[in-house]
């Protein structure tokens, strides 16, 4: 079975964008089944691969660093930064 239906849609039938899914998945809001789907949309998907491991790697990387909740947005941009760097576009 791969005809899956896509736990994101929303109710009135709309397709939600991928920016809409990256959204929910990293808030947190994201149910199992929207995890599972999102991660088999990733292997087909650039720029959503792209953002979720950029968003990984910094939560990681502020883990180590710090614990406080506050995080300064330069620090964000620099790891930010880094990494786009290190991504062929
Ligand atoms: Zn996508």
């Amino acid at each position: 079975m791969t005809n899956r239906n896509n736990p994101f849609l929303l109710a009135n039938g709309k397709k939600p964008t991928c920016m809409e899914m990256l959204q929910l998945i990293l808030d947190g809001e994201a149910n199992h089944e929207q995890h599972e789907y999102f991660r088999s949309h990733m292997d087909q998907c650039m720029p959503c691969f792209k953002t979720y491991s950029l968003d990984m790697t910094i939560k990681e990387l502020l883990k180590e660093k710090c614990c406080k909740d506050t995080v300064p947005a330069e620090l964000i941009e620099q790891i930010k930064l880094q990494i786009s760097q290190n991504t062929p576009s």
